[in-house]
């Protein structure tokens, strides 16, 4: 017996240890072995979340949907419990259905996730329960419980680090990558479900939206959710047929004679640019299975597919660009990377594999813009050692110096920090 025990002393140790503050969506008090406070909330967010962005593909490049977005996200943010959070909506390039929130009001929905809804009131279903989980503190209710607090702390304490690849901007990068990572209980969920769909009702739309997008999502996991969908959003958001009930249930007691807006010709006229790409993007996303499989004919060839029926999309561009590369075919990957980048500029991935070729072309001024951009964007390990060779040969011996070392710490055992360790001992002037 003893887990009891040990669960016991654990508890006494957070009395003696901790605060307490009352959770502003639910009322009640919270236990924890150090606060968080609002100001430090948003300041971890707005660390982690571009970040977060970046690892799933970038933004989507659609100004007039990502104000929509947002439009929608802050009319149901605004009447939640904390309406006075910098609040962000964020549209990501990703195929694979999912939403998140970070701490402090940052809140993504994915392009696979969008082109699936039918209404504006489904989305502000799914932005509103977003919005529950940054009410309710569930995000930073998690980091307090486990080891991302004191990474959080870390990030949050290291201000002044400049470096490309210093440690704060390693950790941070832990940071986004730890979040993103969190999944909530079926309670944290039930909590959010409830508190999003007040928010709706507030916001003016019909809560059947809340219903009609659940259900949606229980058909699909009913019918043996495509891969997409377990990895994405129901790993996160733990789905099931009570739940569905549960908020069926808590509309019909709360909510009898809702009327609202469903909104759907605002909706479909909203999202039409990004329904035009969904067959694309198919083709990339079976472009991308082969590249990851070594195949890269087969993925090249969907790539093309895909380029052809989308043209302006840079994140397919970029698919075409580095699948030319890992074939060895640089001018060809030049060509599409370069092409990515005019469309978008703000996605490290193209500016990575950009910089890459013109380390290989000879020209490490053009490397050295496209790599420093690329850090900028997500700290990489692959960045930090091609951006120090960039350095080198641009005659930044000091800077070049600083980012092998970093590199080599990041990854002592790894081929690349073994690689920029020699490159470190073995440039000129150096011991
Ligand atoms: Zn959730």
């Amino acid at each position: 017996m003893m887990r009891p025990l040990a669960l016991c002393l654990l508890s006494i140790c957070l009395l003696v240890a901790g605060g307490c503050a009352v959770n502003p969506a639910t009322g009640r008090s919270e236990l924890a072995l150090l606060q968080i406070n609002d100001r430090q909330e948003v300041a971890l967010g707005e660390k982690a979340f571009p970040q977060a962005v970046q690892k799933m593909g970038g933004e989507v490049n659609d100004p007039a949907l990502e104000n929509y977005v947002n439009e929608v996200g802050l009319r149901v943010a605004r009447v939640s419990q904390r309406p006075d959070l910098p609040y962000h909506f964020a549209v990501v390039n990703d195929s694979s259905p999912n939403a998140f929130a970070l701490p402090g009001g940052f809140i993504a929905i994915t392009r696979g996730l969008l082109v699936n809804l039918d209404n504006e009131a489904e989305l502000a279903a799914i932005l509103g329960h977003e919005a529950g989980h940054v009410s309710a503190r569930h995000a930073v209710q998690g980091m307090q419980r486990g080891m991302l607090l004191n990474l959080g702390l870390t990030v949050l304490s290291g201000a002044t680090d400049q470096a490309a690849y210093g440690p704060l901007a390693q950790q941070a990068g832990q940071l986004a990558a730890g979040l993103l990572d969190k999944s909530y209980s079926r309670e944290q969920e039930r909590e959010a479900d409830r508190l999003g769909i007040d928010y709706m009702v507030r916001a003016g739309y019909d809560p059947a939206g809340a219903v009609q997008v659940q259900d949606f999502f229980y058909r699909k996991l009913e019918g043996g959710a495509e891969p997409q969908w377990l990895t994405g959003l129901f790993r996160t958001h733990p789905f099931s047929r009570e739940r569905l009930q549960a908020n069926r249930q808590y509309i019909a007691a709360n909510y009898p004679a809702a009327g609202g807006r469903l909104a759907s010709e605002a909706f479909a006229r909203k999202v039409a640019g990004l329904k035009k790409t969904r067959e694309a993007y198919a083709l990339y996303d079976r472009a991308e299975a082969f590249k990851k499989e070594g195949k890269l004919g087969q993925a090249i060839n969907l790539y093309l597919q895909a380029a052809a029926r989308a043209p302006d999309e840079a994140l397919i561009l970029t698919g075409l660009g580095m699948a030319y590369l890992q074939a060895e075919d640089l001018s060809a990957a030049r060509l599409n990377l370069a092409q990515a980048v005019r469309l978008d500029g703000d996605y490290f991935y193209s500016r990575l594999g950009l910089g890459y070729v013109h380390l290989q072309q000879g020209d490490a001024a053009g490397a050295v813009a496209n790599l420093e951009k690329s850090m900028e964007l997500l700290p990489t390990l692959q960045g930090g050692y091609l951006l120090a060779e960039g350095y080198e040969k641009t005659g930044r011996r000091q800077k070049a110096l600083e980012l092998y070392q970093a590199v080599a710490q990041a990854n002592p055992q790894g081929d690349l920090g073994k690689a920029a360790a020699a490159r470190a001992k073995a440039l000129p002037g150096t011991r």
